[in-house]
């Protein structure tokens, strides 16, 4: 927990229920650890959603398909998302879901790994979901900001850790030295590559917002 853990209860008090095909499917992912987004991230998404309006939107990182759903019942009529997944047992289960809850002709699935999905896709998507292996931000990330046009939007989640992100290596357990490397090289490449602009946001386990401006420097120099 990043935030003081009282705050975080009584923002989340705050939202409205989601339908009742979503909190099962929450319930679900709960009692079998499937990890899936904190309700204040979905606050998040929701809002930039209703923000971008977007009409094609990706997402890395399907698991049983919760995001991909709840994404889909704020996304503007007639627009679609694509989701990558690669744990075989998980596909089957996100599919159902996608068919109990009558958007399989919204969300498309493309099974396999996202190191190799990626690199085949052309048309653009205007809002992208980074919500997969923290340690393979980086290596999608060209991909990602390929098929983003000017103006649109990537969000990835997990970026702080927990709050290990602002120890030092050596504080961080052996096993995740790797991945506390590689988001502290994904954030510093998210703030420093011309063209695009990216905010860093304690909300949940860490989200970025990141908008492709395809402007020089993001300094204003
Ligand atoms: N977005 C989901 C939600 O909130 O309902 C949760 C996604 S979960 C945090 C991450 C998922 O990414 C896991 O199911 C994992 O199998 C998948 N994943 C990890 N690395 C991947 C890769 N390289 N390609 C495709 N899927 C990957």
């Amino acid at each position: 927990m990043i935030t003081d853990e009282r705050l975080t209860v009584y923002i989340n008090s705050l939202e409205q229920e989601e339908n009742e095909c979503l909190r099962d499917i929450a319930k679900e992912a709960v009692a079998s650890f499937v990890p899936i987004i904190r309700k204040e991230t979905g606050s998040l998404l929701k809002t930039l959603i209703a923000m971008k309006q977007p009409k094609r939107i990706l997402e890395v990182g399907t698991a049983t398909g919760y995001s991909a759903l709840l994404m889909s019942y704020y996304i503007p009529k007639g627009s679609t998302i694509t989701t990558i997944e690669k744990y075989a047992k998980r596909i089957p289960v996100a599919k159902e879901h996608f068919r109990r809850a009558g958007k399989e002709h919204v969300i498309t699935l493309l099974e396999g790994d996202a190191e190799d999905i990626l690199k085949t896709l052309e048309t653009p998507y205007d809002f992208i979901f980074m919500d997969a292996a923290k340690g393979q931000y980086i290596r999608f990330l060209p991909e990602a900001l390929r098929l983003l046009p000017v103006g649109g939007v990537l969000v990835s989640d997990n970026v702080l850790q927990g709050g290990d992100i602002l120890e030092s290596r050596f504080a961080v357990a052996r096993r995740n030295r790797t991945i506390h490397a590689r988001m502290r090289e994904y954030l510093y490449v998210l703030k420093h590559t011309d063209g695009i602009q990216t905010a860093v946001l304690p909300v949940g386990d860490g989200v970025t917002v990141s908008v492709k401006t395809g402007e020089k420097g993001n300094n204003g120099i």
